[in-house]
Parts: C-alpha cells; structure tokens; sequence
C-alpha cells in the first residue's frame, strides 16, 4: 500500500494551497480530485487578502502572469444610489488588488503550480471511504474505470468543497446561521460601453424593492462577465415564470436592477443559466485525531463579499502549519492555531453577511458618510483581512451598530 504524509481530498484552491505549502515544509503529500481539470466552480471574484496567501504558495506569480481581469474594488448599486469601495484604501497591510478569475482556469493553474513544486496530483480519481486508525488513515481511491485502490496516510485534509466528504462521512453535518438561499447564475458577453461602469470593481446590485435580493457583476478580461441574482427561494419565483425556467427568471429580475440592467442591455446571453441553492453549510467541528477540515468543506456563509476563495486559502495556510508540527512530532494545538483564527475570521464576515441581510451593512455602504478613517477599515474587510486584530471592526458586532445608527443621523 502507498504511503503519504498527507492525502488532500480534492484540488481546488484549498487543496492545491494546502499541498504546496506542505510539500514546501518537507512532507510528502499526495492531492486528489474527482474531477479533470479544468472544470466549472462557480466564485470568480477574489480578495485582495487571497494574494499574500497566493505568494507564500508559489502561485502569484503564474496568476499575474495570466492575464486575469485586475480587480481594486467593489461597488455597490441601489436605486440611483451608486457607491465604491477601493481596496487599497484599507487599515490592514497587505495587498490592496487581486484578480476577476474563470475558476476553471484559475485553480488549473494553482494546482499545476503545486504539481511543479513537486506535490503528487491525481485527478480523476474520487475519494469513497476513509477509516481512521490509531496512528494513520486508510483512504480508498477510485479511479474513472471503477478500480479502488488504498493509500495510507498519516493524516487527511479534507478540502473536497461541496463534495464535504469527511463531514457526511463522520456525520459532521451542521445547521447553517443563515436560511436558505438560491443563486441563479451565468456568463454573458456583456457588451459594456457605458462610461460609468468600472470594470476594476465587482458590482453588487440590490433589487429595488426587494432589499434581500441582489446580483453580482463579476468582469472578466476578455469582454465577458459572470453575472448571478441571490435571495431566498421564495422571493425569487415570478409569477408565470416556472422555477425551473433559468434563464428567464435572471433576465427578469437583471431587467429591473436599475444601473445593472442598464449597463447590460447590449449582453449577448451565450451560456446556459445555472441554479444553486442551500449552498450554506456549517459543521459540528473543524478537526479530530487525524483530520482537518479546510475551505468550503467547513462552514460556508453566503457569496455577497466573495469570501469563499479567501477563507478557503486562509485555512490551508493556518492547517498546513500545524499539519506540518503534528506529521513532524512537534508540539500543536488545533484549537489555539486553526480553529481560533480562522473562526475569527468567518465570523467577522458572518457580522457582514447578517448585517447584509438584515439591511443594517446596507444602510451604512449606501449612506457612504462614515469618516475616512472608518471606511479604511470597513474596506479592509471587504478586502478579506477579516482576521486583522488591530482592525477595531473584525470580530465586534456591536461596532456595526454604532456604525449604522451614525449613519440614521
Ligand atoms: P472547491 O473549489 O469546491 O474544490 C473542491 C474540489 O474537491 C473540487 O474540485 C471537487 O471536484 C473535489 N472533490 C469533491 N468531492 C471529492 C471526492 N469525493 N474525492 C475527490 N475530490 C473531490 N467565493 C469567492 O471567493 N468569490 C466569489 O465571487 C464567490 N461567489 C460565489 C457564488 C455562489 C453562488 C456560491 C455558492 C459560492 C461562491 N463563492 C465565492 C464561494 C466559492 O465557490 C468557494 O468558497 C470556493 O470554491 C471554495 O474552494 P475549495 O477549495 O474549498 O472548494
């Protein structure tokens, strides 16, 4: 039977970051996927706080060097209200842009990146059954033409997404915080010649009527965009218009979005509109003897400020350190160097995500009269620094509200 250090379960950008920063500190790993790459994920905006992680990996220089649409900001949309955040404007240190990115091709390049560094990668190839024992974990692969195969490990990272292996598998499942919502979604060319709109920033839009529901704009640099519409499932049926009609029930609501639909009259609607719903998730507990759970494999919140990629890629790097002291002999402690910043983290961004929803976050970006210093710090957020201490507003509910009632005056 093979023998690793570490078996990754799936090759997205939790799992190729995760493979490359332990292969970096010695330890042999072997990374799997499903699926050939690449492949459609959807989550293509990204956060400026994704970058350090990218670097540290060895892959930001393959992601610069791609020529994906260069990203400084997000900007905001209701009514005629119109307002922006620039990243670089922010409290934290750190990298101030980022990237607009197809995923197919973006995690491609990250795992090719990880193969290079020398991590050992088999795609095609779906993780069944892990028993854990004492000392080890015994994981059965399979491959595209049903044969299985066993490897040993020492410990497993489960960076399988939406597949949540380990989580179904060790009935880990927990209930989100948040209800349940749908996305319908696509890619258009979207024709944009309108000399307002800024293709650096993603656009979020809030429905007119509906505060609860809103779109993404997401550009992409070859004249093409991923736009998508998100809300609870019931506020999202049109009368006449059956739920399973995609394209229609997107281009129905896109037509009432104010600036949006403007900016988007001329989109050739090429792509098939895709649906997701219950996409949030939560578990009872992010590690045990010999496994962590990483990225979306743990607890997923909600796309509005694209932290799916950044928290995804905060994980790996807080688990391969201390992977790397538990493989090794090393004194570790999950709960001290994984659990508690990365918590730290997705609940700074659950403050956001209510405060979204329950329209409180909405108020304050479209009052925008906060004074500069506050904004510096909110934009540090929005640019995915949700773990930064120093930052007065990571982690504190009540500053929100502060925030909000300031903006009521
Ligand atoms: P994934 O990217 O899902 O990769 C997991 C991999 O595991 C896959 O390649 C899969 O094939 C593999 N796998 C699964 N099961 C198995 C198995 N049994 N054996 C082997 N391999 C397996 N995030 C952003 O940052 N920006 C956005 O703009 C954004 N928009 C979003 C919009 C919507 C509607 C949703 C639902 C999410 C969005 N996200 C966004 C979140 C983003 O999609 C995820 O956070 C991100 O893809 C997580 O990366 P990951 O590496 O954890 O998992």
């Amino acid at each position: 039977m093979k023998e690793v250090d570490v078996l990754v379960i799936g090759a997205g950008p939790s799992g190729a970051t995760v493979s490359a920063l332990c292969n970096k500190q010695g330890l042999k790993v072997l990374c799997v996927d499903k699926d050939k790459f690449p492949r459609f994920v959807i989550g293509e905006s990204l956060l400026p706080a994704c970058n350090g992680i990218l670097e540290e990996a060895g892959f930001l220089e393959a992601v610069e060097d791609h020529g994906f649409q260069y990203k400084n900001g997000a900007a905001f949309t209701w009514k005629d209200k119109y307002t922006y955040f620039n990243f670089s404007d922010k409290f934290s240190q750190g990298h101030g842009t980022t990237f607009q990115v197809q995923r197919g091709e973006f995690d491609k390049i990250l795992i090719d990146e990880a193969k290079k560094q020398g991590v050992k990668v088999k795609f095609n190839t779906e993780v069944l059954h892990v028993e854990f024992k004492k000392k080890s974990a015994i994981v059965t692969l399979k491959n595209k033409k049903g044969e299985e195969k066993k490897v040993k490990a020492q410990f497993v990272l489960d960076a399988s997404g939406y597949g949540r292996v380990l989580p179904k598998m060790l009935n880990l499942e927990a209930p989100s915080c948040l209800p349940k919502r749908k996305a319908y979604f696509t890619h258009i060319e979207d024709k944009i010649t309108h000399p307002f709109y800024d293709r650096k920033k993603i656009l979020i839009t809030t429905h007119p009527k509906k505060r609860g529901v809103w779109f993404w704009l997401i550009p992409f640099s070859n004249g093409r965009a991923s736009l998508g519409v998100v809300g609870l499932e019931d506020e999202l049926k049109v009368d006449g218009i059956d739920t399973s009609e995609n394209e229609k029930i997107l281009k129905h609501f896109a037509s009432e979005a104010g600036y949006l639909s403007e900016f988007i009259k001329d989109a050739s609607w090429d792509t098939p509109v895709r649906e997701l719903s219950g996409y949030s998730k939560n578990v009872t507990k992010l590690y045990g003897d010999r496994f962590a759970l990483l990225g979306n494999a743990t607890e997923f919140l909600d796309p509005v400020f694209s932290s799916g990629v950044t928290l995804a890629l905060y994980s790996a790097k807080l688990a391969s350190s201390v992977v790397c002291k538990q493989v090794k002999g090393e004194r570790f402690d999950w709960d001290e160097e994984y659990v508690k910043p990365l918590m730290l983290a997705v609940d700074t961004f659950r403050i956001y995500v209510e405060g979204w929803y329950s329209e409180i976050f909405q108020d304050v970006i479209y009052a925008k009269k906060s004074n500069p210093n506050i904004e510096r710090m909110i934009s540090s957020i929005l640019a995915g620094y949700a773990w930064d201490t120093n930052n007065p507003y990571v982690g504190k509910k009540n500053r929100l509200k502060v925030l909000a009632e300031l903006c009521e005056k």
